[in-house]
C-alpha cells in the first residue's frame, strides 16, 4: 500500500484513499484494456509532463480510447495534484481505462472510460544497485511483436513483461533482457537497455518493439550534451555480452549499470565512465536529486 498522504485524482476530482477505488466491472481490470504512464516529480516538477502526455495520448489514440480530458486540462489536474501532494519528489501514476461495462469483451459496452492518477512515493532498488550494478539474465518470453500489440503503446498488459521478470528472480537476477522474435534484444521488462563499446553508446531502435522511452529519449539528448556519439541499432545478445558497460533507464529505475549479463561480466564488472558520467548529467538536469529513491 501507498503512503496515507498520497493524492488521488480520480474521474474529475481528487479523492481520499478510501474513495480511491474502481468497478470490479472496469475493462482495465478485467481485460487490461487500458493505458499508462509512469512519471517522476523532481524539485516540485513534473519532469518531462509534455513528452508524457503525448505518448499517453498517442497511446489511447492507437487504442480508439476517448481520454475524459483534453491535454491542456489533464496537464492542469496533474500540476493541482502536484501542489496538493506538496512534496518535492514523488512519481505520478496516471491511468486511463476503458470503464466498466459488463462481461464481454466489447469496448463498446462500457459506459465511459475511467481516469485517474496517484502521486506518492516510489524506490524501484536499494543504493547499492547503483553503485554496483546489477545482474541480468536473458528471459525466454519475448516482447510482444508490433504485428500483435505494438509495444510503442503504453497499455495495461504487462503480463509477459511480468513473466520476464518472474525468470529473471528464479535465476537470482534483478531484471530481465527481453529479444523480440527475431531474436534481437527490444528491452528490459521496465526499462530500455544501452550499452557503451569503445566509448560509443548504443540502444535498440525503435523498430525493434520497444517502448519509446522518455528516460531513453533524455540519455540520448544527454549523449549529444556530453560529446558521446550515440546510435540507434539492432542489438543482439553478442553485443550485450562483448560491451564494455551496459546500462537500463526508465522514469522510475533511472540509470541502473548492469554489471552481469547471462553470467557474463560486463567490462570491469563496475559502473562504467560513460556510464557514470551520463548518470551525473541526468542528476544535474533533474536539479541533483538521488537517483537511487524518492522518499
Ligand atoms: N520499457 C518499458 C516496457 C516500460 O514499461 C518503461 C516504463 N517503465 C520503459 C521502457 C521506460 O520508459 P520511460 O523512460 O518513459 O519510463
Amino acid at each position: 500500500m501507498g503512503a496515507k498522504d498520497m493524492t488521488v485524482y480520480l474521474n474529475g476530482g481528487f479523492v481520499s484513499q478510501e474513495a480511491a477505488v474502481v468497478s470490479v466491472y472496469d475493462h482495465g481490470l478485467l481485460y487490461g484494456d487500458g493505458i499508462f504512464e509512469g512519471i517522476r516529480i523532481y524539485s516540485g516538477k513534473i519532469f518531462r509532463l509534455e513528452e508524457h502526455l503525448r505518448r499517453f495520448f498517442d497511446s489511447a489514440k492507437a487504442i480508439l480510447l476517448q481520454v475524459p480530458l483534453p491535454p491542456d486540462k489533464l496537464a492542469a489536474a496533474l500540476q493541482e495534484g502536484v501542489k496538493r501532494y506538496g512534496k518535492d519528489e514523488g512519481y505520478i501514476r496516471l491511468v486511463a481505462t476503458r470503464g466498466p461495462g459488463d462481461l464481454g469483451l466489447d469496448p463498446d459496452k462500457c459506459s465511459a472510460p475511467t481516469l485517474f492518477f496517484i502521486i506518492d512515493t516510489i524506490s524501484l532498488y536499494p543504493e547499492k544497485f547503483y553503485r554496483e550494478g546489477i545482474p541480468v539474465v536473458t528471459a525466454s518470453s519475448r516482447r510482444l511483436p508490433a504485428d500483435g500489440l505494438d509495444p510503442r503503446v503504453k497499455t495495461l498488459n504487462y503480463l509477459n513483461n511480468i513473466m520476464a521478470k518472474v525468470e529473471a528472480k528464479q535465476a537470482g537476477c534483478i531484471e530481465a533482457v527481453m529479444l523480440n522474435q527475431r531474436g534481437e534484444v527490444a528491452e528490459c521488462t521496465a526499462d530500455n537497455i544501452f550499452i557503451v563499446r569503445d566509448g560509443v553508446l548504443a540502444t535498440p531502435a525503435p523498430h525493434c518493439g520497444i517502448l519509446q522511452g522518455i528516460t531513453r529519449q533524455t540519455v540520448l539528448e544527454l549523449a549529444i550534451e556530453e560529446g558521446i556519439s550515440a546510435r540507434e541499432t539492432v542489438l543482439t545478445r553478442f553485443d550485450l555480452y562483448t560491451a564494455d558497460e551496459c546500462f537500463m533507464t526508465g522514469s522510475g529505475a533511472e540509470i541502473v549499470p548492469v554489471a552481469r549479463i547471462d553470467g557474463r561480466i560486463i567490462g570491469s564488472g563496475n559502473p562504467g565512465p560513460v556510464t557514470e558520467r551520463l548518470h551525473h548529467a541526468f542528476k544535474r538536469l533533474v536539479g541533483g536529486q538521488s537517483l537511487a529513491k524518492v522518499r
